[in-house]
């Protein structure tokens, strides 16, 4: 790979012919057209924050170094962005009037009504631009091990550049595209942002059962993406109809992997929707995420809702009563114990070897205080809530 270092280009050429898409949130062309900003490898713009565009410009007021940009040349002497795609918007966005920025006393300032000498300065500003020439596959390798920009990529955005393709553009004009008005609808099921490539990384997580660089690889010059579409459709499809009300802990549970264990099952959404909604109103449960998988799975794995335990105070005293009466009655203090037929029918247990159980069961309306709890040795404890 080559490079050369260029340093007489300024903001005022590269802003030359700067076309900006609102709509998908990107970046065009610059250099009088000859530039390409948002090549398919790149990541969507995400500095349009009113914080790190506005940080970009005060860095070139204040004669900041705005670091190193990197293009790409091919062969037609045109050039696309490597790395500094962010910046190069910014630039372009505040020159064109997109965004202001705030004096000391708060009051906004669009470039077009700047003082003369400051739009100069701006537009005077030197960049220090890297052009590389090179293989595809160097180009690609070498910005995968770039990170030079303000955010990081995240791994989605890195799969993104390397398997970049018909495939990923197409991806990225479902899934990656905030205006998309379905976004607002798999939000209720999907955290992240449409941006940073969550939605992109969840809809091939669920299609390739977690294994998305090699889905990515496989289906990287295919010209649709029909079965990532359909699947990823099916999964939000079957949520919605079997939980008929969004919860907010809804958001980011592993759908993908509970469509693949639950489809099959026939459910009753009205029932589903009960089930939910007396789990909600029940004060012992700490974990509202875990309610979903709990319902799905028959009511039967009260883990996944991790119900409140009896504090020690309550067991204490449980603890003393149930020994005070097995010492009398020569019987031992584990109430399964005694009535058992083997040694340990008259054991008195430490409390450490002793566990608190809800009498009548949590999942049967068993409240969790101290007239519903009784000790029991760990084993029996352990037999019990096993049935
Ligand atoms: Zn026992």
């Amino acid at each position: 790979m080559k490079t050369t270092l260029i340093t007489d280009i300024t903001v005022k050429d590269i802003c030359e012919g700067f076309v900006y898409n609102e709509f998908e949130g990107k970046g065009l062309f610059g250099l009088s057209g000859r530039l390409t900003i948002q090549p398919e490898y790149q990541r969507n713009y995400i500095y349009a924050d009113g914080k790190k565009d506005v940080a970009v410009i005060e860095s070139i007021l204040k004669g900041y170094p705005l670091g190193l940009i990197y293009f790409n040349k091919l062969a037609d002497n045109r050039l696309e962005v490597l790395d500094g795609q962010q910046r190069i918007t910014s630039f372009g966005r505040f020159v064109t009037d997109k965004f202001a920025i705030m004096d000391d006393n708060n009051m906004p300032h669009y470039f077009g009504k700047m003082d003369g000498d400051k739009q100069k300065l701006i537009l005077e500003a030197k960049l220090l631009i890297y052009e590389c020439e090179g293989k595809e596959s160097e180009i690609k390798e070498w910005f995968r091990t770039i990170n030079i920009a303000g955010v990081p990529l995240n791994s989605q955005e890195l799969l993104n550049a390397v398997y970049s393709g018909p495939f990923v553009t197409l991806g990225k004009e479902e899934f990656s595209n905030s205006q998309n008005a379905n976004i607002q609808k798999w939000s209720a099921y999907i955290s992240g942002s449409a941006n940073r490539q969550e939605f992109l990384e969840r809809a091939l997580e669920w299609v390739s059962k977690g294994n998305i660089g090699d889905y990515m690889s496989r289906h990287r010059i295919d010209t649709n993406i029909a079965e990532l579409k359909t699947y990823f459709n099916c999964v939000i499809d079957w949520v919605s109809s079997v939980f008929v009300e969004v919860e907010s802990e809804m958001r980011g549970l592993e759908w993908g992997r509970l469509y693949e264990q639950y489809h099959k099952q026939p459910y009753d959404s009205k029932k589903v929707l009960t089930e939910v909604q007396n789990l909600y109103a029940d004060p012992y449960i700490k974990n509202r995420k875990g309610v979903f998988e709990y319902t799905l799975g028959g009511s039967k794995d009260t883990k996944l809702l991790d119900v409140r335990v009896f504090d020690e105070a309550t067991k204490k005293a449980v603890y003393t009563k149930q020994k005070a009466d097995a010492e009398l009655n020569k019987s031992s203090n584990c109430l399964l114990c005694a009535i058992g037929h083997d040694a340990n029918k008259t054991k008195i247990w430490n409390i450490a070897d002793m566990d608190a159980d809800h009498v009548s069961a949590w999942s049967k309306g068993g409240a969790t205080d101290i007239k519903n709890c009784q000790m029991l040795c760990k084993s029996h404890n352990r037999a019990k809530g096993n049935r």
